[in-house]
């Protein structure tokens, strides 16, 4: 069994490779990334004592255009985790076909135990070390888990006082009043949403209750709440990592919101009854959607899994064992490289707005999106056609054949 996800990785573009015949020297080559940088980062803590943090990048492919991936801050990091969301992310972005290659960062840290003085000087102690790794045309990082506008405005002005340069398109996910785009923040859950939108119309999607169940409810799952409301979902269940709240007549997000916004958690919301993560997984819905974490759908339960639609929002998480198990049982699996690539796609927007000094109204940017979102899908159930194959490795044969005809 592979839990690692940079094996995991590597499983998924071999099924494509299989499947479309791909040149087996670049698919070798796409299996290693171009390299990675490990850094050591003395910061000096508020006691007045030093500490030393490692950071990582990997820069996976640049054919199709400069690295481009977020940092992460955890206390998980490590280099498996890296290469594997940099090797993602050279494969998302080529299926949104945006021009950018793949890469990925991360701290190993706990940061909810530093004060705000000691994250900044963490932050800009990794662009002290890294900047010569990172330029608008080199490689462009964004944030990740427990990273922020803050963070990348920290990371965004050390690297122009190393350089010497004005360069707001070295990071995105920046603030708007920073040199952020519009959209940003809705731009990965309205994404989930318009591919879902499509797939129902493509008739994909079992619609007998039009119930949904998220797992997580951060920014992804609130802004994917929102728009499947609007195509007449009802959203059954959600969950955080203290476990889930379930209501079959359906959950009224407003309300979640400002309940787990005055008590940190989702249980004890008014009018629903208390479940687990795991339960969660396992409810007979029309569409389950993972958006919290990697490897939650696995060898284990996804026999278990009664929904026929899963629709990806976090990265990897599905195991290339449950991949088989849900192909077996004619569950549609729709890959996190193409369900949360919106998220990726506004940031290529806001690289090209400063670059090229623009500024584009939300109504502008979230009907770019929505292009995108289209051709992507489109592109996808082609190739499904074509190779007789799942959504999964659709996508990979689409981005693969994208970025074998750069390399
Ligand atoms: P977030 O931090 O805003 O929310 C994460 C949610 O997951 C929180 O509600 C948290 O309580 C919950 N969670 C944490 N541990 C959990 C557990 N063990 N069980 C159940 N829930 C748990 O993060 P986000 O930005 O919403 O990202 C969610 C997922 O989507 C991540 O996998 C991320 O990599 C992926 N993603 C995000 C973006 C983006 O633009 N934000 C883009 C692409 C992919």
């Amino acid at each position: 069994m592979t839990n690692n996800p940079f094996e995991s990785a590597k499983a998924q573009l071999a099924q494509a490779a299989k499947a479309a015949n791909l040149d087996p020297n670049k698919v070798e080559q796409l299996k290693h990334p171009d390299r990675y940088v490990e850094v050591s980062i003395p910061v000096v803590m508020d006691s007045g004592e030093q500490k030393i943090f490692t950071g990582f990048r990997s820069q996976h492919n640049s054919a199709r255009g400069p690295y481009k991936g977020g940092i992460r801050y955890h206390q998980d990091v490590n280099l498996d985790e890296v290469r594997a969301l940099s090797f993602w992310m050279t494969f998302k972005n080529a299926v949104i076909d945006v021009p950018f290659g793949g890469g990925k960062g991360g701290i190993i840290v706990n940061p909810k135990e530093l004060s705000e003085g000691e994250l900044e000087r963490l932050s800009r102690g990794y662009m002290k070390q890294m900047w010569r790794n990172f330029g608008p045309l080199v490689d462009v990082p964004a944030p990740d888990v427990n990273t922020n506008g803050q963070i990348m405005m920290w990371m965004r002005d050390e690297f122009e006082k190393q350089t010497g340069t004005t360069a707001p398109g070295v990071i995105t996910g920046k603030a708007i009043e920073n040199g952020g785009s519009h959209g940003r923040t809705e731009a990965t859950g309205y994404g989930g949403g318009y591919v879902l939108r499509e797939a129902l119309n493509a008739g994909l999607v079992p619609t007998d209750r039009k119930t949904i169940a998220i797992q997580g409810f951060g920014n992804v799952a609130t802004y994917l709440a929102e728009y499947v409301k609007e195509h007449g979902f009802k959203v059954v269940a959600l969950s955080d990592s203290k476990g889930g709240v379930y209501n079959e007549n359906g959950i009224d997000i407003a309300l979640a919101e400002a309940h787990k916004k005055e008590t940190r958690a989702l249980a004890g919301l008014a009018g629903t009854s208390e479940i687990t993560n795991e339960q969660l997984l396992e409810l007979d819905v029309d569409v389950l959607v993972p958006a919290a974490l990697e490897n939650v759908l696995t060898a284990e339960n996804a026999g278990k899994v009664k929904a026929k639609f899963i629709l990806e929002m976090a990265n990897g998480p599905t195991t290339p064992e449950a991949d088989i198990i849900f192909a077996q049982n004619g569950v549609t699996v729709v890959p996190d490289i193409l369900a949360n690539s919106g998220g990726v796609c506004v940031s290529y927007f806001e690289w090209f707005q400063n670059q090229n000094n623009e500024s584009w109204t939300k109504e502008d940017v979230l009907k770019k999106l929505d292009e995108h979102m289209i051709a992507a899908f489109e592109a996808v159930r082609e190739a499904q056609t074509k190779y007789n194959t799942t959504m999964r490795t659709a996508a990979y044969i689409v981005a693969s054949q994208r970025i074998i005809e750069k390399m």
